[in-house]
């Protein structure tokens, strides 16, 4: 309990809060960032050139895939059978499709749902309600998946990259930099894998009974990657999600895509009619900061990214959320909850709510999570400013498989290299 009068004994005023002038600088950390020829934090938007991986049948629009069927030598409506398995029974297993000809079987549906993902590890915490996964791509890349039981929803957060070309230095996936873009049906399989493990009971205490027909609710492009830097495969990948005909039929509230800030790809995610959740990565309320902290700060400014995200508002009628890793003396003061309100607030009321994410620990790191105190004292100041704010309920920290955590260690690179290929 505080009292408002002084201990008797208290002959000095309380010592000032040192935190309050304290500024950690992104620039002190430890880490080495790579950097391009001016200098400037490497940004990589492009994906490097690497083997294709196999085209398949989440790849394809409805119409492409009876085309593929047809040159395999199938008739058109095989296509309609293999969505059914695919994305209602999620097998690729020729044994389980005994509504095809016995005879070119095998050879068809290899060649319609090539094995994309190989599974090299599968960690668990939360007594089984959390599990990360760790895959092995046709050629090599590796990325991770973490599935997460909640009451009353079950969410996967998938990679849309191997690495990433963002280079955030809080972030381990930023700087390990950019392997590949991932296909479209590369990000689906993890769905379709995740869902199989649920179907087979895999997910949670056994103990607890698991409800018949639970599958993935919710999707966050929280993963490995820059969703918006992979834009066309990343929509390919939600279009399947929500295709209720001819893909996975989810809800389009329950995909929540995640960004750096790339703007004009936030304009043009507004575009597509196709109304998911928006989260934008902010971090800092203010240029100087935000410029050291999130290099593609130098191509696009806080007020632009978030006239972005007012838009995408606009457009979509869906509120947008603000993401805000709070790291401890850098960017988690007073002043800037203050100012982070007052720039939502000059944008207009009920559009937006704040999720701030106390720093998960990367390999090498010295920044560390805001104190308890200094992050209330955030949460409190925006709440009070009339902006919703919530803590992000944070998984996965003991199996390094919480935000900005995934990345592949030299054990998992071991793991893998001896892990054959699913044939
Ligand atoms: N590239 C996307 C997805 C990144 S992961 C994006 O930038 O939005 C999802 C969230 O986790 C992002 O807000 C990201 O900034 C945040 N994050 C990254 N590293 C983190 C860390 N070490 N602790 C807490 N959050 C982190």
């Amino acid at each position: 309990m505080t009292s408002s009068r002084p201990p008797a004994r208290e002959t000095r005023p309380a010592t000032p809060r040192v935190r309050e002038a304290t500024q950690v600088r992104p620039t002190t950390e430890g880490w080495t960032q790579q950097k391009d020829a001016e200098g400037r934090p490497l940004l990589q938007f492009a994906s490097p050139k690497r083997g294709k991986p196999p085209v398949h049948l989440a790849d394809l629009t409805p119409a492409e895939r009876i085309a593929k069927v047809k040159e395999l030598g199938m008739p058109g409506f095989r296509a309609k059978q293999l969505e059914k398995h695919y994305f209602t029974h999620w097998t690729h297993d020729p044994a389980d499709m005994t509504d095809l000809p016995a005879a070119g079987r095998e050879e068809f549906v290899h060649g319609m749902l090539p094995p994309l993902l190989t599974e090299v590890r599968r960690l668990e915490t939360d007594r089984g309600d959390t599990i990360k996964f760790l895959w092995k791509l046709h050629d090599g890349a590796l990325v991770e998946s973490v599935l997460m039981r909640y009451p009353g929803r079950i969410t996967l957060c998938v990679s849309s990259q191997a690495g990433c070309g963002m280079n955030c230095p809080f972030c381990a996936t930023g700087q390990a930099g950019l392997t590949r873009n991932m296909s479209a049906a590369e990000i689906i399989e993890q769905v379709v894998r995740a869902n199989r493990l649920i179907a087979d009971g895999g997910l949670g205490d056994p103990r607890r009974v698991g409800h018949k027909g639970e599958r993935v609710t919710n999707i966050v492009f929280m993963g490995m990657g820059e969703p918006l830097a992979n834009y066309a495969r990343v929509m390919q990948a939600v279009r399947v999600m929500v295709d209720k005909e001819h893909g996975l039929g989810m809800s389009a509230r329950g995909i929540t895509v995640s960004t750096v800030g790339l703007v004009p790809a936030i304009t043009k995610l507004a575009n597509e009619d196709i109304p998911v959740t928006f989260a934008l990565s902010l971090h800092a309320p203010d240029d100087e900061l935000r410029d050291e902290l999130i290099p593609v700060n130098s191509r696009w400014k806080v007020d632009e990214a978030l006239d972005a995200a007012r838009a995408y508002f606009d457009k979509t009628g869906r509120r947008v959320s603000i993401e805000y890793a709070l790291i401890k003396d850098m960017n988690d003061h007073a002043w800037r909850a203050d100012l982070l309100a007052e720039k939502l607030n000059a944008r207009g009321r009920g559009w937006v709510h704040v999720n701030p994410i106390p720093l998960n620990p990367t390999p090498g790191s010295i920044w560390t999570a805001s104190e308890r105190d200094v992050q209330d004292e955030f949460v409190r100041r925006l709440n009070d400013a009339g902006i919703p704010t919530t803590l992000r309920d944070t998984r996965g920290k003991e199996i390094d498989g919480a935000c900005g955590q995934l990345v592949a260690t030299e054990d998992d690179e071991r793991v893998a290299a001896e892990t054959p290929l699913e044939a």
